[in-house]
């Protein structure tokens, strides 16, 4: 069944025009036929009751689980093109809870601050539509962006630096994910330039990260996100 995520405005399911427009227009839905709606991280069966304006009618609740064991929170520092996007997508579909995005020495891609706007609509639009994808029904979360010295401002159990020069192996990733339990997580994966020493220096001894290493292979900074994401994902649905 068709799946619509809507804003619940004087209880009634406001739906975007994109939405309304694929209701109509592509699917030709009638009156009376049902749909499913996710609001406010609650998933519902409705029906259709009117066009012009469109009105949906909540039937009942549907319980689902899609959602990971554990909070995770992505750091993603800006990437040139748009592999950002592709990350945020590909990290909501394995289960991300929060995005930030972070601007780190090494950036290469800044956002002008008149851009900043549209982008996030973008970023958001790119979340929504991997929600939808992935059928999960809880909401993800995307900061504005921050400066990398900011990181220590989101607090979690677990913090994480992926480092390709770091002296640790893939052994101590292994063991903290083995003990995940229901720990929250940040990770925060560095831009294509990587981190610079001292952006190490201060997460690891200042901000209580662990270095981690993703293999003995070097990872497009894309590539590293979906590797920490799918064994956080892995290991959190395992235990
Ligand atoms: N330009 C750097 C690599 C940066 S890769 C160089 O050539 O040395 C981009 C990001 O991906 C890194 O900052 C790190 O967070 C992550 N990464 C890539 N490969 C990794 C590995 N083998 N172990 C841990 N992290 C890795």
């Amino acid at each position: 069944m068709q799946r619509y995520y809507a804003n619940l405005e004087n209880n009634e399911l406001v739906l975007s025009k994109d939405d309304i427009f694929h209701i109509s227009n592509v699917m030709r839905m009638k009156v009376g036929e049902e749909v499913e709606v996710v609001t406010n991280n609650q998933l519902f069966l409705c029906k259709i009751s009117s066009f012009n304006p469109l009105k949906i009618d909540i039937v009942k609740e549907i319980k689902e689980d899609h959602e990971l064991n554990n909070y995770v929170r992505l750091f993603i520092c800006l990437l040139k093109g748009d592999h950002t996007e592709l990350v945020i997508q590909k990290a909501v579909e394995l289960g991300v809870k929060d995005i930030v995005l972070v601007n780190s020495s090494r950036t290469v891609k800044r956002i002008e601050a008149d851009k900043k706007e549209s982008k996030l609509i973008r970023y958001n639009k790119v979340i929504k539509e991997a929600l939808e994808q992935s059928k999960r029904i809880s909401n993800v979360k995307i900061s504005d962006i921050i400066d990398i010295k900011d990181v220590n401002k989101f607090k979690a159990d677990i913090n994480l630096i992926p480092y390709e020069k770091t002296g640790e192996n893939s052994l101590d990733l292994h063991i903290i994910l083995k003990d995940l339990g229901k720990k929250s997580v940040n990770v925060i994966v560095g831009p294509e330039g990587g981190f610079s020493v001292e952006e190490v220096n201060k997460l690891v001894n200042e901000y209580n990260y662990k270095e981690i290493s993703l293999g003995k292979r070097i990872l497009r900074a894309e590539t590293a996100s979906f590797y920490i994401m799918s064994l956080l994902s892995f290991f959190s649905e395992v235990n």
